[in-house]
């Protein structure tokens, strides 16, 4: 029934679902910007950033409306894609799935934590253990709207802790994030980790900047 009223649409480009299209539209099968199964390079911090997507226009256009609309909806795509990326290309144990938190003010403001969404739905599909680990601080500038790398380091520096006791030794995590940009979020919270006693992080977004 709720198909009728609401008839499933392509979340990158917004079109309709034809009958036989699942999740996204064959278009966008084509031509969205699909990394390959090498573009897993690490970034600071972490041992691998591992990515479905590359950051492009209509990317960046369904990570927007993913933040600021229907986000329930977006999170079960978009987990399954990172799901798919992590069965795909990394053959590391993993304990834990954690994510880049927002702060608890814009949470309660927005009414969830995309990237929170996003680890439940890796979790649900992978088996692996989903919790909290991360608080955030303090309040940051956009990092996709920060202009240099330097810039967006100092930016996320000291923003991030793990919770008070966690003690996460020797444990293997995988951390979660809606997108990478410079990859200054994501060092920043896996060195947090590390703090914590985390033996490996390995970073896991959507989409990453080339
Ligand atoms: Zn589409």
């Amino acid at each position: 029934m709720l198909g009728l009223i609401y008839p499933p649409k392509c979340p990158f480009c917004g079109r309709i679902l034809e009958r036989g299209e699942e999740g996204w539209c064959a278009s966008c099968q084509e031509e969205l910007p699909w990394t390959g199964p090498d573009d897993g390079k690490a970034v600071d911090g972490c041992d691998a950033c591992l990515s479905p997507l590359w950051y492009g226009d209509a990317v960046r256009e369904a990570v927007h409306r993913y933040k600021f609309e229907g986000g329930r909806i977006h999170a079960k795509l978009f987990g399954r894609l990172m799901a798919q990326c992590l069965q795909d290309r990394w053959t590391g144990r993993a304990d834990l799935i954690a994510w880049v938190p927002l702060r608890p003010e814009r949470r309660k403001k927005r009414g969830y934590d995309q990237a929170e969404l996003l680890a439940r739905r890796v979790g649900e599909l992978t088996g692996i253990p989903v919790g909290r680990a991360l608080e955030k601080t303090r309040a940051t500038a956009t990092q996709s709207q920060t202009g240099e790398d330097e810039a967006r380091k100092s930016n996320v520096r000291g923003a991030y802790r793990a919770l008070s006791g966690l003690d996460l030794t020797g444990k293997r995590v995988v951390l979660i994030d809606d997108v990478a940009t410079s990859g200054a979020t994501l060092a920043e919270c896996a060195s947090a980790l590390r703090q914590a006693g985390a033996e490996s992080v390995v970073g896991l977004t959507l989409a990453r900047a080339r």
